[in-house]
């Protein structure tokens, strides 16, 4: 590999480079007869999740900061206008053209085989890409038929693509809204849908009322955003997702770190205060957070008392056996353990069960020893 044309390109010294190969803070992997690298760390301002096809790259996409509180997260805002975009719930792919094709890259810097094959299937996105090969599309995949994140949205079916951002792969330099709204225009790609543009002064009633509306519709919440994408963005997420979060992590509370967990309690405290809930509503949200945390634990330890082993199950479908091959040695090379049943003749639907181990045997062996 060219390690100098690719630090060049990254913008970071070479030797910065290398001495992250060496750490294995950048992995070095095959694709398709070439070499690729992908960084599972940030290194020297270089995004976690970038990866390098060759000599092509594709940056990382960006972590982006959460409020907690609304009012006071924008008092720092500097931007007049705060554009507000729904944050669809699903799992986030970049898509780019790698060796002339387009690839669906996961948060972690690698191609996943299912959701590749399904973007292919949109001719909207290639011609984008085909005519502007120095960009990747960032967007949210999202439906009932993957095996990462299922949620409905009714304009998504089985499975739905949604750019947020549009940005150069090399620089991961944004477009402004209005670019990226024309551009995706344009070519009849799906955006995420824009909820409001707001004055700094008022967006954060605003912002209250429509998460508590999306909440009420089971969505997952908003990102604002400036529209120049000059300032950072902020996330914020209503009442009813960091408590959808907490009943699905503690059904499996061993294999959930305490950060995902805590972080998400946490949350509860901060909206309660903004909204100024006191009486008998703040403690109906004492009781809504304690069901998320209780009910799921009891569940999962009844149904290892069962014999039954955790796990979450994922119906798919695939286009031939060959694709759900490829698709299930990802997932292992993943480190995810996952037991397959096939649904129709010839593996093309299937569900998959990913197992949750870490859960069942703690909770097997409380079971046995009570200790
Ligand atoms: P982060 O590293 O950003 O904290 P996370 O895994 O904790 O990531 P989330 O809490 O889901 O992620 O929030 C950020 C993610 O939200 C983005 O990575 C993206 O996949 C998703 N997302 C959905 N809608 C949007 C949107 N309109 N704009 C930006 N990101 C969005
Ligand atoms: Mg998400």
């Amino acid at each position: 590999m060219n390690l100098s044309l690719i630090s060049e390109k990254l913008g970071i010294p070479e030797w910065r480079l290398r001495g992250a190969i060496k750490r294995h803070s950048v992995q070095v992997l095959g694709y398709r007869g070439r070499e690729v690298l992908v960084f599972r760390k940030d290194v020297a301002g270089v995004e976690r999740g970038t990866v390098v096809f060759g000599d092509e790259v594709v940056r990382g996409y960006p972590k982006i900061k959460r409020a907690l509180l609304l009012s006071a997260a924008l008092r720092s805002w500097k931007a007049e206008q705060v554009a507000v975009e729904e944050k669809l719930n699903g799992y986030n792919v970049r898509a780019a053209l790698v060796d002339s094709r387009v690839v669906g890259v996961t948060r972690g810097g690698y191609v996943c085989p299912y959701t590749t094959s399904k973007l292919r299937e949109a001719r909207e996105c290639r011609r984008l890409l085909e005519d502007n090969p120095e960009l990747m599309l960032c967007g949210e995949a999202v439906g009932t038929s993957n095996p990462y994140v299922v949620h409905e949205y009714p304009e998504a079916g089985e499975f739905g693509f949604f750019v947020f951002d549009v940005r150069h792969r090399d620089t991961n330099e944004p477009l402004s809204i209005p670019e990226k709204r024309r551009l995706l225009e344009e070519y009849g790609v799906q955006g995420v849908p824009l909820l409001g543009v707001f004055r700094r002064e008022e967006a954060a009633d605003r912002v209250l009322e429509i998460a508590q509306r999306l909440g009420a519709e089971g969505r997952e919440g908003v990102v604002l955003k400036d529209w120049e994408m000059v300032e950072e963005p902020l996330k914020y997420t209503p009442s009813q997702t960091n408590l959808s979060d907490l009943r699905h992590a503690f059904a499996y509370p061993y294999d959930y770190g305490r950060d995902f967990l805590f972080s998400r309690i946490i949350r509860e405290a901060y909206i309660a205060v903004e909204r100024e809930m006191k009486g008998e509503e703040l403690s109906d949200a004492a009781a809504a957070l304690g069901r998320s945390i209780l009910l799921p634990m009891v569940e999962s330890i009844r149904r290892v008392m069962k014999g039954e082993v955790l796990g979450e199950s994922y119906e798919l479908e695939f286009r031939s056996e060959e694709e759900l091959l490829e698709m299930l040695e990802f997932l292992r090379r993943q480190g995810v353990s996952v037991q397959v049943e096939v649904l129709e003749e010839g593996g093309r639907r299937v569900r998959l069960k990913k197992l949750r181990h870490a859960s069942t045997d703690r909770i097997r062996a409380v079971l046995r020893s009570g200790t």
